[in-house]
């Protein structure tokens, strides 16, 4: 059979929740289409004075709400089919989560590690030039972020270029993911995969949820499979284990490792940094065949490498009951179908990775109000709570603790705020995708109810802007 492209998995998706919304074809024609989208070809000098083409794409895929918002990805498989499917779930993530973006997504066709710092400096800097050209980057127009391969390194070169060719008084929310020293927002690095913490824990702790879905009450002592221990997948795994579960295997490129008492996952991380491989950590048995983490005995199991890792060929040997997903698009239309009529639930890209989308919004608001998070009010919130203190405390004639005093006044500032805001998102979406997919006595999946969720929102969204009049 042949292998339906990204971009068309994704329409495929879109079709199925559309036909459980009453919008006219017009309308559901323009929420899928892709905007705008630029393939570019720039020339950078290496550092042995030779010249080399670098290729580039962003794609906007919907501009019914200002920026665009979406990650630059640097690898070597990057393609323009790849770009547009990215940017169009984007555009349906920001829509489920309400963070008022279109959504966007760039790539540069390169692997990093083939290249000096300096390079790379050369290739992000003349990369912006060349966006803010054909304007596609501006705090109004496209905010990109980093993703697979990109860091806060590569979006403080692209701010630092942008505002010397702008001099816009909001220059620096022209991108997020910046370090916090250069406008970026405490909390950001970790965001994707605390995003996924959240929604897990949630799914599995509220009982209606869980009972639904057939799983057993609570996240303590879960046991969870991770494929790939990058960002998303390492901070997915950190945050998952204080909340109790237990990450029994984790695989990277070189191999799988497994514990069934729990790995310790801050230990693994360190090692893999410092060794370049996971094959001799001392808390784990190794074996080589990184695929045997899909056919793992466990409860839920999370891709958080790539696209199309589950699909058609391997999707059977699957024992998990809730397959989480993690990365983009990590499972395949056909697998994900054949996977829901199997009864294993599928927690959406779409819903579960908006962590990083949702706390770019934070710091782009940062960036345009020109002010930390909590800077204005914490001070005065410490000093209302410790005078409620104080009156409970004469009123009832008993004393309360001083300790305890400082840890409820004491919001905690940012980095607290974003955790707390990143946390009702990924509730509050969570419960609105369930009571779509209870509209519909479950006979739909998670990721339907997610596309009719966006779709509703979108559309009514043009309606009101009467893009339709
Ligand atoms: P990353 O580069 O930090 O990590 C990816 C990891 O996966 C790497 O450690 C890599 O070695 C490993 N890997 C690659 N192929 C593998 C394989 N076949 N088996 C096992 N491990 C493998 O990238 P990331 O930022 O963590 O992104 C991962 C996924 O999450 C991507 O799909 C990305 O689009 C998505 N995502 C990222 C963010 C973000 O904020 N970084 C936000 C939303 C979605």
């Amino acid at each position: 059979m042949k292998k339906l492209s990204f971009f068309k998995q994704v329409e495929l998706s879109f079709d199925r929740a559309a036909k459980y919304t009453s919008f006219s074809k017009d309308i559901l024609d323009q929420i899928k289409k892709t905007n705008s989208i630029i393939h570019i070809h720039f020339p950078i000098k290496k550092d042995d004075g030779s010249i080399e083409v670098i290729e580039a794409w962003r794609a906007q895929h919907s501009h019914h709400r200002s920026p665009c918002k979406g990650g630059i990805r640097f690898s070597t498989i990057a393609n323009e089919d790849e770009v547009k499917a990215l940017a169009a779930l984007m555009t349906y993530k920001c829509a489920i989560v309400d963070v008022p973006f279109g959504g966007a997504k760039g790539a540069v066709k390169i692997d990093s590690r083939n290249y000096s710092e300096a390079e790379l400096e050369r290739i992000v800097r003349r990369l912006t030039f060349e966006l803010y050209n054909k304007r596609f980057i501006g705090p109004g127009i496209d905010v990109p972020a980093p993703d697979y391969g990109s860091g806060a390194r590569e979006m403080a070169w692209i701010s630092d270029t942008y505002k010397s060719l702008s001099n816009e008084l909001n220059a620096i929310a022209c991108v997020t993911g910046k370090p916090v020293t250069q406008g970026g927002i405490r909390g950001r690095a970790e965001a994707t995969g605390l995003g996924v913490a959240f929604g897990l824990k949630e799914f599995c702790e509220n009982k209606t949820i869980a009972q639904a879905y057939g799983v057993e009450h609570g996240i303590r002592n879960k046991r969870i499979a991770i494929q790939g221990l990058g960002n998303v997948g390492y901070f997915s795994a950190l945050f998952l284990s204080q909340f109790g579960a237990k990450i029994v295997a984790v695989s990277e490129y070189e191999g799988m490792i497994s514990n069934e008492q729990g790995l310790d996952i801050e230990a693994l991380y360190k090692y893999r940094k410092q060794e370049g491989t996971i094959e001799k950590f001392p808390g784990g048995q190794f074996t080589k065949n990184r695929e045997d983490v899909f056919s793992y005995e466990c409860d839920i199991l999370i891709p958080a490498a790539l696209e199309a890792q589950i699909n058609s060929e391997n999707y059977n040997v699957i024992k998990a009951r809730v397959i989480a997903e993690a990365a983009n698009g990590p499972v395949t239309d056909e697998a994900s179908q054949k996977l829901f009529e199997k009864g294993v639930v599928i927690i959406p890209d779409v819903y579960l990775n908006a962590g990083g989308v949702t706390v770019s919004y934070f710091e782009w608001i940062k960036n345009l109000s020109h002010i930390r998070l909590g800077r204005i009010e914490r001070r005065y919130d410490q000093k209302s709570f410790n005078n409620m203190a104080a009156l409970v405390s004469e009123i009832t004639g008993t004393t309360i603790d001083s300790e305890k005093i400082d840890e409820y006044a004491n919001h905690g500032g940012e980095k607290n705020l974003v955790a707390s805001g990143l946390e009702e998102t990924m509730i509050n979406s969570l419960h609105e995708l369930f009571e779509v997919c209870q509209s519909k006595d479950f006979a739909i999946d998670l990721r339907t109810a997610a596309f009719i969720s966006a779709i509703n929102k979108i559309a009514i969204s043009y309606e009101e802007n009467g893009i339709f009049p």
